[in-house]
């Protein structure tokens, strides 16, 4: 599940590599919304996007929704990232720096 870092939003979010359909600058940010909940994508809403686009985000969202729907913003970081991240952390905090053996 994808997480925007600059709102907080977990909901709803965009691809910016599907255009709208719209060529009205008031239209929609992308051709593809998709809203998430906890265990994953919840439902797509194509504002033009092809079938075979629709099903690709279903099947790799990772790939497709890349900008928060709220405030635009690119930096959504996605749960395993996020937690792989938090893993390093621990990792390299309880690592102990090997001493020379006397
Ligand atoms: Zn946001």
């Amino acid at each position: 599940m994808p997480r925007c870092l600059r709102c907080g939003n977990r909901k709803s979010f965009v691809s910016s590599k599907v255009l709208p359909a719209s060529p009205y600058s008031n239209g929609p940010l992308s051709g593809l919304i998709g809203d998430f909940k906890e265990n994953g994508l919840e439902q797509l809403t194509s504002m033009g996007a092809v079938k075979a686009v629709v099903n690709a985000a279903s099947s790799h969202p990772k790939e497709y929704f890349d900008t928060c729907f709220y405030c635009g913003s690119q930096e959504v970081a996605w749960e395993e990232d996020l937690a792989a991240a938090e893993a390093n952390n621990i990792d390299q905090s309880t690592y102990i720096e090997p001493t020379n053996h006397v």
